[in-house]
């Protein structure tokens, strides 16, 4: 702890000891007071400009130190200085003092509870920093709340000391007028229970209430106005229209048609979106064929002197389709109709809040009006604008799925999680694969020693993984296809077949009616914490709301959205995002749920991270798969999860026992209590919560049982 603030301890500790064993609380009693009123107001008759400033003085100490006894200054400052001075004192008196609590417990105490507790604070963080002076405005109105309390609770927090005084002078005003007044007839007052009545309690109550009603309004007029200028249908042809049918639309109609909302489903190109057409599906399958492929080569590991595959990339390809069809029928029109939903072939645009011109496949229109509308438009591969990229010509996660013959020498740009799958899936098939990434490392989201493994791999697998590259131009030269990158001031000319580009995706903004609407729009969608765009009834999920980009979370808001969508305003629910996983399904797969180490630095985070190494694992060992790590970040001294990384085989499987456990607050503890089936990958769970009890081992109690035993001997 610094000196200044042990100083600042020891003088209020110091001042409140002296208070209370000096017993100078017996000069702020009511009786005490009425006792020397006389003197007391013939004293400030004589000297009024001394008066006010030692009674000034003394409130500022009371209420900075957080002692009892303001009721009753605020009472003698009616009485003494009459109802405007009274007033005038008290209100500057009590909100310097106020600020001076507030600040010693940020000084003193902030850090400490921002440190040890700010991850789960985090809410009430970003609410103070939003919305806070409302909220210190509606409990400064009602003197039911502890004053003290609360300039010491928001000291706490991010509050800006500006806005704690105004606030807080500006909210107490009307409780220290009710006060001082009472105090201009201190004569008849008995007790201080008196003065607030149970009716003038109520009417406080009612005031403090007041702020909210009237935001309740102010929220209700602001999305009035940006009505205005629409035309509101009279009726409603549906309660829900959705536009279009990837991950979050078909859940959400999903979810509208199982509550027996009338729901329309409006879907252009093909129903299942990316994901189930040249996402998740295609290149999981994909990756399943190079796995065997990979295992194949790998046959000695496995006591398999030679194994060869013989194969043609076409028939691989042709069965990535073949997965597709068979998924297909859980994304069909047949299903989703069957469920209640009115699905739709065809292009949707917003032409009002409410309603939504249809161009449909078979050229016929029509327009339809709906209460409310979810936008689910989804993304897109962003290619950035490299000179000659149009003139060689490139591949996208759109476009790969149609090659038929393998390209031999393949430039893959991007090292995200789509680059990195698609690297290793098309290099294992045969490809010559160099994967170029302008970040220092792949998979920049995970820790560094993530992104360590999964290169060694990469490169152990033949794959050249160029980091710090950035791709600068294409040209063709003597009928080759040529990258130039950048690379530390230096040209490199990496020669290619195909180029496959993965460098991020963006979201349709355009063509659906976001701009005829003024729709905001910043890369994607915007929309508030409920998932609504400016328009209470437009709501936005999936990738083209983000901010993330997977399937699990495009169902996830879609939840949110229906919900919202088809009731509010009698309820609506806040997106929840605590709890995030996602995999990478490369080899070694990699898995995250929460912070990693990264993040926890960056964002201040103190914690304990654990690890257990993967090679130690029986069943890992016994697949000859014994590489990777669990990792494990800790509240300091707690078993509390904050975030875990996997790597290692199926480490998108064996990271749910978290996801589960940080979803419903169980600790390592209880992981390490659990059985789990031996010999499993899973236990790889149960072993790094052992290493955490290990290292919290209660080392004297052991020494003491050490000696019990030796005792017992
Ligand atoms: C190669 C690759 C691999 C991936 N792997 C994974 C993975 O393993 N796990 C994972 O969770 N995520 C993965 N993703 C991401 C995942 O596919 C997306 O996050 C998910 O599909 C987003 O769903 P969505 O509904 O928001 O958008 P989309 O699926 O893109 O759906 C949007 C739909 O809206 C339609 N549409 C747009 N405008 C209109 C209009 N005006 N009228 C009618 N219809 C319209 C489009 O045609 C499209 O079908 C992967 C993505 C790629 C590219």
């Amino acid at each position: 702890m610094s000196t200044k603030r042990m100083l600042l301890i020891i003088a209020l500790i110091g001042l409140i000891a002296a208070y209370f064993g000096l017993n100078l609380g017996r000069f702020l009693s009511l009786d005490y007071f009425k006792s020397q009123q006389e003197a007391i107001e013939s004293w400030r008759a004589a000297r009024p400009v001394a008066a006010a400033l030692l009674y000034f003085v003394a409130y500022v100490a009371v209420t900075g130190l957080s002692l009892p006894g303001a009721a009753v200054m605020t009472l003698v400052g009616g009485a003494v200085f009459g109802l405007l001075w009274g007033l005038l004192l008290v209100s500057f008196a009590s909100s310097v003092g106020a600020t001076l609590a507030f600040l010693a417990s940020r000084f003193l105490l902030r850090d400490w509870v921002q440190q040890h507790f700010g991850d789960r604070l985090r809410a009430i963080n970003e609410g103070v920093a939003k919305e806070g002076g409302f909220y210190l405005f509606t409990l400064r109105l009602v003197p039911a709340f502890p004053f003290f309390v609360i300039n010491l609770l928001m000291g706490l927090t991010p509050m800006k000391t500006r806005t704690f005084y105004w606030v807080s002078q500006l909210g107490m005003l009307a409780g220290t007028l009710v006060y001082v007044n009472a105090g201009t007839q201190l004569a008849k007052i008995e007790s201080l229970s008196g003065i607030l009545s149970p009716g003038l309690l109520g009417s406080f109550v009612l005031l403090g209430i007041f702020p909210l009603i009237a935001k309740k309004i102010v929220e209700a007029v602001a999305a009035k106005k940006v009505y205005a200028g629409w035309q509101k249908p009279a009726h409603f042809d549906r309660n829900l229209l959705v536009i279009g049918g990837g991950s979050a639309g078909l859940v959400t109609a999903y979810i509208a048609a199982a509550v027996k909302a009338k729901v329309t489903l409006v879907e252009k190109h093909k129903l299942g979106g990316d994901c189930l057409n040249t996402g998740c599906v295609p290149s999981k399958a994909l990756i399943r064929s190079a796995k065997l492929l990979s295992h194949i080569r790998r046959a000695p590991e496995f006591g398999i002197r030679d194994a060869k595959a013989d194969f043609d990339f076409a028939e691989v390809m042709q069965r990535v389709q073949r997965i597709i069809q068979t998924v297909e029928p859980h994304d069909s029109a047949e299903r989703y109709t069957s469920l209640g939903v009115e699905v739709i072939e065809g292009t949707a645009k917003m032409v009002s809040p409410w309603e939504v011109d249809i161009v449909r496949n078979d050229g016929r229109n029509e327009r339809l009006s709906a209460r409310s509308i979810v936008i689910a438009a989804g993304a897109r591969p962003f290619v950035p604008p490299i000179p000659g990229i149009e003139e060689v010509g490139y591949l996208t996660s759109d476009t790969v799925w149609e090659l038929r013959q393998l390209p031999a020498r393949l430039v893959v740009l991007g090292g995200g999680p789509i680059g990195s799958e698609l690297t290793q899936a098309f290099a294992r098939l045969g490809a010559k694969v160099t994967q170029v990434e302008m970040a220092p490392r792949l998979l920049m989201r995970e820790d560094p020693e993530v992104s360590e493994l999964v290169a060694a791999r990469f490169r152990a697998e033949g794959i050249d993984v160029l980091l710090n590259h950035k791709a600068k131009q294409f040209t063709i030269e003597g009928g080759e296809k040529i990258l130039i990158a950048e690379h530390e001031g230096q040209d490199v000319r990496i020669p290619f077949d195909a180029v496959l580009v993965a460098v991020g995706r963006v979201a349709n903004l355009k063509g659906y009616g976001l701009e005829e609407l003024r729709i905001t729009a910043n890369r994607t969608v915007e929309t508030n914490e409920f998932l609504q765009t400016r328009y209470p009834n437009i709501y936005a999920a999936g990738d083209v709301a983000g901010p993330y980009q997977f399937t699990h979370t495009a169902a996830h808001q879609a939840w949110y959205a229906a919900v919202n969508a088809l009731f509010d305003p009698f309820k609506k629910f806040r997106a929840d995002y605590s709890v995030i996983p996602w995999a990478t399904f490369i080899e070694p797969e990699v898995a995250r749920v929460g912070l990693n180490e990264l993040e926890a630095k960056e964002r201040n985070i103190p914690c304990e991270v654990t690890h257990y190494g993967i090679d130690d694992l029986d069943r890992a060992i016994a697949d000859s798969e014994a590489h990777g790590f669990v990792k494990v970040l800790t509240a300091p001294g707690k078993d509390r999860i904050l975030g875990v990384t996997i790597v290692g085989e199926h480490a998108g499987d064996l990271i749910a026992e978290y996801v589960l456990a940080m979803r419903h607050g169980i600790g390592l503890n209880k992981i390490l209590g659990t059985i789990h089936i031996y010999p499993t990958l899973a236990e790889a769970n149960k072993y790094v919560a052992g290493n955490w009890k290990k290292a919290h081992a209660p080392v004297k109690l052991l020494e003491w049982v050490g000696r019990f035993h030796r005792w017992r001997l």
